[in-house]
């Protein structure tokens, strides 16, 4: 291992790491710097992101069009409290996404991580019902999804996401089920809704892609058969685009493809470009309008202290000129095409499962992944960030990357992996 820096030998003993036994992890790698699509490590050795810091930097890092706006907001008001008075960023920020979803999504609250964005979705759904007098106190789940790390969103995780093996006494009792994935399953899972429609507040899923359950896609037909059975037994959708919003399966959101409209929309990730934690919950008018009434009971008592966040929305704000500026669909489908075509080779080793891509989403997956953690440091050695998870080795690189830098990370998956 190379010198670390003085920062990381006084300050490791002090940190605690997401998702990590401490006792037994492999080092952190110190990052100093980034530029584009490439991290700088505190030694000096770079690595080509195939991962785009957990899938929020979409435009690549340091983009100069985000860090001038955020420059500029800096020097005038970082942030100001959004309880009795507004900012500007936010405000425009909430118009535009309001302009950029789907049918009458909109009404904007805007947190600052995804699982609160979740967590205030949820308590919308239920509050929507309580303001009318119906107290249904469910939510309908899928196995694979994840939407978060709190209690709240954990109890909607998949169980071994959500550990509720661990945790599933204090977890809130949802409905847990399968995706739909056949029109027999869909008739199956609207009378399942229907009959349960009394006690469930809404039906929460990723759309087309379950990220952090491991990559595992579903078709437009899903989405479809889920509102229709939710418009059916009449009960609020949530569609959590956190991780496939901006581009990321191809179409500016993935409900577009679909063709649907949800209730609530949750975004985060690529919401800000990857500069700042910020997050959003859209709700439909007929949402909002449970809410608007005289009686201050019926109003939604929630409020993060950085909600609205200034700078996070300036650099927002950025982040959409870039979206609209430039043809992002365009990049994903060469990307696509080029994840596809470099990474099929993998299909061929025999441990490998599948091989499988939408947008810029590349993954393969294993047979047997006990050897996967001692791979990770294959790809630092090649200088390229890959993050294996569960059974996957997967890229979902800035949507930005050039050709060459994409065919670094697909190399490196085959080589690492002996295709
Ligand atoms: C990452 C993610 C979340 C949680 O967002 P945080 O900002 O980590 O709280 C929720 N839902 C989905 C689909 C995600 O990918």
């Amino acid at each position: 291992m190379p010198e670390t820096p003085d920062w990381f030998e006084s300050g490791i003993s002090h940190i605690w790491l997401p998702y990590t036994q401490m006792k037994t992890a492999v080092p952190s790698l110190p990052v100093k710097s980034t530029d584009g699509v490439r991290l700088t490590l505190a030694d000096g050795r770079q690595l080509i992101d195939g991962i785009s810091s957990w899938w929020a930097a979409a435009h690549g890092y340091n983009h100069p069009h985000i860090i001038e706006a955020m420059k500029a907001q800096i020097d005038a008001m970082p942030h100001a409290m959004f309880g009795g008075m507004v900012n500007e960023p936010a405000l425009t920020l909430a118009r535009r996404l309001a302009a950029m979803l789907p049918g009458d999504l909109n009404r904007v609250f805007i947190a600052e991580s995804g699982s609160v964005s979740v967590e205030v979705a949820m308590k919308m759904a239920l509050q929507y019902y309580f303001n009318r007098g119906e107290k249904r106190t469910k939510f309908v789940h899928f196995r694979g999804t994840y939407h978060g790390d709190t209690l709240g969103t954990m109890a909607v995780c998949d169980p071994e996401e959500g550990m509720h093996g661990l945790f599933g006494d204090v977890l809130a009792k949802n409905l847990l089920t399968d995706l739909p994935r056949t029109a027999e399953q869909a008739e199956q899972f609207a009378d399942f809704l229907k009959a349960n429609a009394a006690d469930v507040a809404a039906v929460i899923t990723e759309p087309l892609v379950q990220g952090a359950g491991g990559m595992v896609f579903h078709t437009n037909d899903t989405l479809r058969w889920l509102r229709e059975a939710c418009d059916a037994a009449g009960v609020l959708l949530i569609v959590d685009e956190i991780f496939t919003g901006f581009y990321r399966t191809g179409s500016r959101f993935a409900i577009e493809q679909a063709g649907i409209v949800p209730d609530m929309v949750t975004l985060s990730k690529a919401l800000s470009g990857g500069v700042s934690p910020l997050s959003a919950c859209i709700a439909r008018d007929e949402i909002f309008a449970a809410f608007y009434d005289d009686d201050p009971m019926k109003a939604l008592m929630h409020g993060p202290t950085y909600m609205g966040h200034a700078l996070g929305c300036a650099a927002a704000n950025a982040s959409l000129d870039l979206f609209e500026r430039e043809d992002y669909a365009a990049k994903v489908h060469a990307i696509e095409g080029q994840l596809m075509a470099e990474l099929a080779p993998c299909g061929f080793v025999e441990n490998v499962k599948s091989v499988r891509v939408k947008g810029a989403i590349g993954v393969v997956q294993l047979h047997d992944a006990s050897g996967l953690e001692k791979l990770k440091p294959e790809f630092v050695k090649r200088g390229v960030w890959v993050r294996p998870f569960r059974d996957i080795v997967y890229l979902t690189p800035p949507l930005v990357i050039g050709e060459d830098d994409l065919s670094a990370l697909t190399h490196a998956i085959r080589d690492v992996l002996g295709a």
